[in-house]
């Protein structure tokens, strides 16, 4: 380093300090990169890489991008996960003595962005911190810094911790450095989040009145941690933060990290987006707070019957009042993001246009207000008194900001007349300035008899009086003085013109920084004022979420659920998403019963014929039921459950691809440890990523555990038609199967329900929907024919026990009928194929001659 320049001696100083970050070093108008940095930078941004002549034997790698169109490649940074430190100039160039003095003046993280460019406007956008203590519990801490929210929570065990943090969308977690190594790759690895460290977990004074909640010195240290991190990184006002709120886990339902998935609660599994999800389904809010607090309901569902009650009985109320819905929802919609707002006015970053926005938004308060008197209902009242009209805010705002600012906060025409006196003098100062000069081109047109003669304005000369070549001669010498000469015309001054010039600018200099020191004054007033703004955003974002889910209930047809004990039961039960991918009402609805007698339901069914469906929507109904909403059926009791799992056998398991059978059965044992008799387990197809004895003989054993030692409430869907002997073993354990009919040599899909086991195996049929060739479909045919045509032994309970299983499903003879048809089938497949809207009359003759030949033989 020695033999350095002393501008790169000063860049590897601070690039120490930032090792896990992107230096963007500025120079003049460019952020640098150089290093490993460069040539990282220049893969993952497509920029060129250049090389810095340092006078050493290697030059040094270089690439840089401008700093006004930086903004593009930080986010596409940011978006990989990566950190990047920016490194500005804090001293101006010109009175620098040696190398201009740099400061990292913020570190930009995924999981600390505020830009609104940077950020999704219906997802919040976390950030965790994660302490861990001797006795094996670890403390959470939450924080969304675009929106101040901060939540804390105390969860037992390293696997609890990861199904926790699975479910919430963080981007980044900051963790000691000495949690142990193989914990952080799996963090890594598992949550694919960036992570930060922090090992500095005193508590910073500051901060004590954010952490009034927590009652817990774990809490506490996780928290400091996370404080710290965000100080050290932001180095900016941090006045927006909120309270630490507590998560109580045992107040929620608790998902496993394979269920969020599996069920698609928030996004799809292929498509990783939000269409198609159950919050696809249910967000009908009117605000983007809205929208991010739905999410985060559905990750969250209660377990406190009271709780939920109090939310269906709000539900209930709008559902009802359909013309007071619109009307609240149309008021909603001129909400703006008041909770996001909050976190950029303490940041200091908001222009005239924002604070606009708000007043409009605190402006719908009191319409909001009575459009909920209107409903009469006692709960909806009480949410209307909740919500506090700040009136001198309002009052703030409208008397001094124009209705349409400027985007810029320093040009001006920001504030309105009168807001301030001085303001006022110095504006009627420029006006009269520029009236006096607007008077002068009349009257020197008049003078001179020149009618096109004008006074203009530019930055370089200031105001001029414009005559055209065409003109001069009219213009008495002397006149004025000259000033610049065009191509078709002369510019000229006199002393009284620079004369008001020069007060026009002045005042006008004037009045834009007192606008601009206005502006801050009002946007200090209100960052007093924060925390009633958030507690405002987060009213109305309750209203909306309720509002969001009588709508959908209403348009889509719910029932309000009633929860009992030990025991539910749905009548004509639907899938909340599958039935609007739909649309045309061609769902087949189907009951679920299960109590304490019967506590687990072996479905089978042929491939296709809806057991996913089936399972999947009893647990979406439970969580609809569970976070308030009314559910997709006729009628329905409810069981509070307090954990729902979710396994799907690797086999169906299209995403995780890599899913091998070990990864299955950690995931079911996952079940097995956790649940207890209030809890919701599906499994579905387990046992399929092994041989076929081997995977058999599990799937019995786990369904046998289940019924006797956990009694937990079971949907469990198997291939394995064996299994539903077990119905004559395990009392609680209830053979249903999915219906499906045998028509002319296919098979059609019912989708309904039936109690008993299943009886036959369709697959060929599947094969041949999927249009496998014809002549595969057929000589699978043949296949199984002369299999069902050997002797084979029929399961038996005595064989199911010992182990014994037998391969072939009991397929009771389909095949004679199948004989016939297979001919049948091949002419009637042809006469489909026929395009008869371009054949000939005759051409159409001959298909049909043959045809008939082919029918005959
Ligand atoms: P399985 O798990 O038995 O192989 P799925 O549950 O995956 O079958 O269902 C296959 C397809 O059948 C679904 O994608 C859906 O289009 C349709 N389906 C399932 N259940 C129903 C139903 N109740 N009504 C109408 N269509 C259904
Ligand atoms: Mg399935």
């Amino acid at each position: 380093m020695s033999n350095q320049t002393p501008m790169m001696k000063q860049y590897l100083k601070i690039k120490a300090e930032h090792k896990d970050a992107f230096l963007f070093f500025r120079l003049g108008d460019f952020y640098e990169m150089f290093y490993e940095d460069a040539v990282k930078a220049a893969r993952e941004l497509e920029i060129t890489l250049t090389k810095r002549d340092s006078g050493q034997k290697e030059p040094i790698p270089m690439c840089g991008v401008p700093h006004h169109s930086a903004s593009g490649y930080i986010k596409n940074l940011v978006d990989k996960g990566y950190k990047v430190a920016i490194c500005e100039q804090v001293e101006d160039p010109k009175l620098a003595k040696g190398v201009v003095k740099r400061e990292v003046v913020q570190l930009i993280t995924p999981g600390t962005v505020m830009e609104s460019n940077m950020l999704n406007e219906q997802d919040n956008n976390y950030i965790a911190s994660l302490s861990h203590f001797q006795d094996g519990s670890h403390a959470i801490v939450y924080n969304d810094l675009s929106t101040g929210e901060n939540k804390a929570a105390i969860v037992i065990g390293w696997d609890a911790v990861i199904h926790e943090l699975y479910n919430q969308p963080i981007r980044e977690i900051v963790i000691s450095s000495k949690l142990p190594e193989e914990k952080q790759t799996e963090l890594k690895d598992r949550l694919h989040v960036t992570l930060s460290y922090q090992d500095e977990v005193n508590f910073n004074a500051e901060y004590r009145y954010l952490c009034e909640n927590l009652n817990d010195e774990r809490l506490m240290k996780a928290f400091s941690r996370l404080l710290n991190y965000i100080q050290h990184t932001q180095k900016r006002s941090l006045d927006h933060l909120q309270k630490a709120e507590i998560i109580e886990l045992k107040n929620h339902l608790a998902l496993d990290m394979y269920s969020k998935r599996n069920l698609e609660l928030t996004e799809t599994i292929l498509r990783k987006g939000k269409h198609g999800s159950l919050l696809w389904v249910l967000d009908q809010t009117a605000t983007a707070m809205g929208s991010r607090m739905l999410k985060k309901w559905l990750e969250r569902p209660l377990l406190n019957k009271v709780e939920i009650e109090k939310r269906l009985d709000i539900v209930d109320a709008f559902y009802s009042g359909f013309m007071e819905r619109d009307a609240l929802r149309e008021a909603l919609k001129s909400v703006y993001d008041m909770e996001r707002l909050a976190g950029r006015i303490s940041f200091g970053n908001v222009n005239g246009r924002d604070l606009v926005q708000l007043k409009k938004s605190l402006m719908q308060i009191p319409v909001l207000q009575s459009i909920l008197q209107q409903f009469g209902q006692k709960q909806v009242t009480e949410l209307a008194g909740q919500l506090k009209y700040p009136e001198h805010l309002v009052e703030l705002l409208d008397s001094s900001l124009v209705e349409e600012p400027p985007i810029s906060i320093k040009e001006g025409s920001l504030i309105k007349d009168g807001f301030h006196e001085q303001l006022d003098l110095y504006r009627d100062a420029a006006r009269n300035g520029k009236q006096w000069i607007s008077e002068l081109e009349q009257k020197e047109k008049e003078a001179t008899n020149i009618r096109s003669l004008k006074i203009g304005y530019n930055r370089v000369f200031g105001y001029y009086i414009e005559v055209t070549k065409a003109n001069l001669h009219l213009l008495p010498e002397g006149r004025y003085e000259r000033k610049q000469t065009l191509t078709n015309a002369e510019r000229y001054v006199t002393p009284e013109l620079k004369e008001k010039e020069q007060l026009i600018l002045e005042a006008q200099e004037k009045s834009v920084d007192l606008e601009y020191k206005l502006f801050t004054e009002i946007r200090e007033e209100i960052k007093e004022h924060i925390p009633l703004l958030q507690e405002i955003a987060d009213t109305i974002s309750h209203m909306d979420v309720l509002q969001s889910l009588a709508t959908v209930s209403e348009k889509n047809n719910y029932k309000r659920p009633v929860f009992v004990d030990q025991k539910l039961r749905i009548n004509n039960g639907r899938h909340p998403v599958i039935e609007q991918v739909m649309k045309d009402g061609s769902f087949v609805p189907n009951d679920v019963a299960l109590d304490k007698e019967k506590n687990i339901l072996l479905i089978t069914g042929p491939n296709m014929s809806g057991k996913s469906t089936y399972m999947r929507q009893l647990a979406l109904t439970a969580i609809m039921g569970q976070i308030g909403c009314f559910v997709p059926c006729d009628e329905a009791e409810l069981f509070i459950f307090d954990q729902i799992f979710t396994r799907i056998g690797a086999a169906d398991d299209l995403v995780s691809g890599q899913s091998t059978f070990m990864v299955e059965m950690l995931e079911a044992n996952h079940a097995l440890s956790h649940a207890t008799e209030n809890s919701l387990i599906l499994l579905d197809e387990i046992g399929r990523g092994t041989s076929t004895y081997d995977g058999m003989a599990l799937a019995q054993a786990i369904v046998e555990y289940i019924h006797n030692n956990i009694h937990a409430k079971t949907l469990f869907s198997t291939h394995y038609h064996e299994l539903t002997a077990l119905e004559n073993s395990l009392p609680r354990l209830k053979n249903i199967h999915v219906r499906a009919e045998e028509y002319e040599g296919n098979v059609v899909f019912l989708h309904q329900i039936k109690e008993g086991a299943a009886d036959e195996s369709y697959g060929i049929h599947v094969a041949k929907l999927a249009e496998l060739p014809e002549p595969l479909i057929e000589r699978a045919r043949t296949i199984l024919e002369q299999l069902e045509g050997q002797d084979r032994p029929q399961p038996t309970k005595e064989k199911m026990e010992t182990g014994q299983l037998s391969f072939f499903v009991d397929t009771k003879a389909s095949s004679k009928k199948e004989k016939l048809q297979t001919h049948d089938h091949k002419v009637l497949e042809e006469l489909k194929t026929l395009n008869l809207f371009e054949m000939t009359p005759l051409e159409a003759m001959n298909a049909l001659y043959k045809l008939q030949k082919q029918a005959k033989a």
